[in-house]
């Protein structure tokens, strides 16, 4: 039993106590005094900080800025609990657009270490140094008169050895203090950002434009060439940043940053809504890595439900929800655009309010000039256009926005990648993958508008399952008769499949049966009625798409190709697999030398 328990006396703490406690939330270890100390330094209008800090942060950090400066009158104050300059009444918690607002971590600082904060405001012709011990302030002295604020914090948790106990390796805490300035730097880019551990410089970025010249400093270029960007607009709300092409994808969800009103925080849905953006064009067990700016009214969110603002809330979350994920599906059909025309994406073009399937309408004089190349150039006259297809047979005119890109088909290599040049590009095409896409896109638009239509089998063959099986599937066959697949039971333990989705490829029933139940056995854990259709619709296409190793004549190349560039030649299957390569005429120019010269 605890030594002070029921028997003992009901007495307030000591203040000091209580300030501890409190420090204690808002300072885990070095890395959120720094957090804390730049925000102050952001919220003062500062262009230039910089960080020094020695081993790991415990022995020292010194933040200095040239924001505006404290008042030598009120230096005191801002070391006493609750004292803030950026709140004047309650009602202003309900529209917070500074970092700072609790009046809370200098105190919390202070009440941990030992403190000297050196600062001027513009209009003064003398300085103050202030010192604290403990939090206890010591005196105030006469410091130069240069505009802005330095404040350092020495032997942090010198008076909590159980909290310095807790602290990990050097290296661990300086990795903590790198992330916070990265972070910061990332959601600040006019604003120069410098860190030295130890006295050697470890980050230094001058202030940049944009958010993207930003990204590039702090990620590196290899990051951004694998991305794409995204930005959406909607009453109230902005969001613009980059993500993850898919064909890159990896395992790995680093970065996943995400700031709302500049503040960086964790949100699980806006986490989910990305990834369900994402939908079929995410491999199965790869992330997205992406770096977000979600601008918002700050009525709109509650930014105080955690001690060091790590997290937020937003007054409509689902509406939060589908605009992020629209936004990021919008993305895509961005990307598209650019992948043939080197365009980049419109810069206002809003994200749009259906969740449409990925198209691309590409201005009018460039489709003009690319087919106008290609017909000098007159290889497409031996490309007989009624040929006989095992291709699906939608009207083209269907497409969502097709415009006519020219292919010409120049054959297949080991029998499963198409030759083609499409536009002006070259292409190198997986059949099966670019086959798969196409079938999974007519699918999808089907079943969006709930209208699959099925065709009969001819001869349904039986397939024999497990009773657990049987089970799973008479549990779904509702669901899956909606997506285009008939199943009926036969005799005490098969079921007959007696129709699927109209035009799909040859199929063998009892290998698509087998996977369809694997996918079932996941809509248990699927989040939405689409992540399951999802799932389902893309093992049809799977299984149905033309297979690597069968040869394909050339109009069968064309009628692929052009099925595919119609769907917006999308560079993943709807398992995330690649589905072309692609070379640019610049790319073939620098590949042989060619730049530069005419
Ligand atoms: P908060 O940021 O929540 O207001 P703090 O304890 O972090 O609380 O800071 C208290 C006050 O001290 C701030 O409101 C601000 O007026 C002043 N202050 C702190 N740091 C700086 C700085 N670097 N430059 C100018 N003023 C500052
Ligand atoms: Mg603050």
């Amino acid at each position: 039993m605890p030594a002070a328990s029921c028997s003992a006396t009901i007495r307030v703490l000591p203040g000091d106590v209580v300030s501890r406690i409190a420090a204690g939330e808002v300072i885990e270890r070095p890395a959120a005094v720094v957090k804390e100390l730049i925000e102050n330094s952001l919220d003062a209008g500062s262009r230039h900080i910089t960080v020094d800090v020695k081993d790991g942060g415990i022995t020292l950090i010194r933040v200095t800025d040239d924001g505006d400066g404290i008042r030598r009158a009120d230096l005191p104050l801002a070391f006493e609990r609750h004292a803030t300059s950026k709140l004047q009444s309650d009602e202003d918690l309900t529209s917070i657009t500074t970092m700072g607002f609790r009046g809370e971590a200098l105190p919390s600082i202070a009440a941990v270490s030992n403190v000297q904060v050196v600062t001027a405001t513009r209009d003064v012709s003398v300085g103050a140094h202030m010192t604290l011990v403990g939090g206890a302030r010591q005196v105030i002295a006469d410091a130069p008169p240069v505009t802005g604020t330095k404040v350092e914090v020495s032997d942090l948790f010198y008076n909590q050895p159980a909290r310095k106990k807790f602290l990990k390796s050097v290296t661990t805490e300086f990795s903590h203090i790198t992330a916070v300035v990265q972070q910061a730097a990332l959601a600040w880019p006019s604003v120069h950002f410098r860190l030295t551990h130890n006295g050697h410089g470890v980050l230094n970025h001058p202030a940049v434009a944009s958010e993207r010249d930003r990204v590039l400093q702090v990620y590196r270029p290899a990051f951004l060439d694998h991305t794409i960007d995204l930005r959406g607009r909607m009453a109230g709300c902005a969001i613009s940043g980059v993500m993850t092409d898919p064909v890159h994808a990896r395992s790995s969800r680093i970065p996943q940053d995400l700031f709302v009103n500049r503040r960086p925080v964790r949100n699980a849905a806006i986490a989910h809504a990305v990834t369900d953006g994402y939908g079929s064009f995410l491999p199965k067990g790869q992330h997205p890595t992406y770096v977000l700016f979600l601008d918002i009214d700050p009525e709109r969110i509650d930014v105080n439900v955690h001690p060091a603002k790590r997290e937020i809330r937003f007054a409509d979350q689902e509406a939060i929800h589908r605009f992020v994920r629209q936004s990021v599906r919008h993305a895509f059909s961005g990307v598209e655009r650019k992948v043939v025309f080197g365009m980049g994406t419109s810069e206002d073009s809003p994200a749009p309010d259906t969740t449409s399937v990925t198209s691309f309408s590409p201005e009018p004089d460039m489709v003009g000039r690319s087919a106008g190349r290609i017909e000098n150039q007159g290889a497409a006259s031996q490309v007989n256009h009624d040929a006989e297809s095992l291709f699906v047979r939608e009207a083209t005119a269907s497409y969502a926005g097709s415009p006519q890109i020219a292919v010409i088909p120049f054959g297949q290599i080991l029998r499963t990648y198409l030759v083609a040049q499409v536009g002006q590009e070259l292409h190198v095409i997986d059949q099966h993958t670019a086959h798969e896409r196409v079938l999974f896109q007519r699918l999808w638009r089907a079943w969006m508008k709930r209208d699959v239509v099925t065709q009969p089998l001819l001869i349904p063959e039986p397939i024999e399952l497990t009773l657990a099986q049987r089970m799973l599937l008479q549990k779904h066959v509702g669901d899956l008769e909606q997506l285009g697949l008939v199943i009926e039971p036969f005799g005490a333990t098969a079921v007959l499949l007696r129709a699927v989705p109209v035009d799909l490829g040859p199929i063998n029933g009892a290998l698509l049966i087998q996977n369809v139940l694997e996918d079932l056995v996941e809509w248990e854990s699927a989040s939405s009625l689409e992540a399951r259709a999802q799932s389902v619709l893309a093992t049809l296409a799977c299984k149905s798409a033309v297979q690597a190793g069968r040869s394909m004549a050339l109009p069968e190349i064309e009628r692929l190709v052009s099925d595919w560039v119609g769907e917006g030649l999308i560079t993943t299957c709807p398992h995330g697999r690649r589905t072309a390569f692609r070379l640019s005429p610049d790319e073939l120019d620098k590949l042989f030398g060619r730049v530069g010269w005419s």
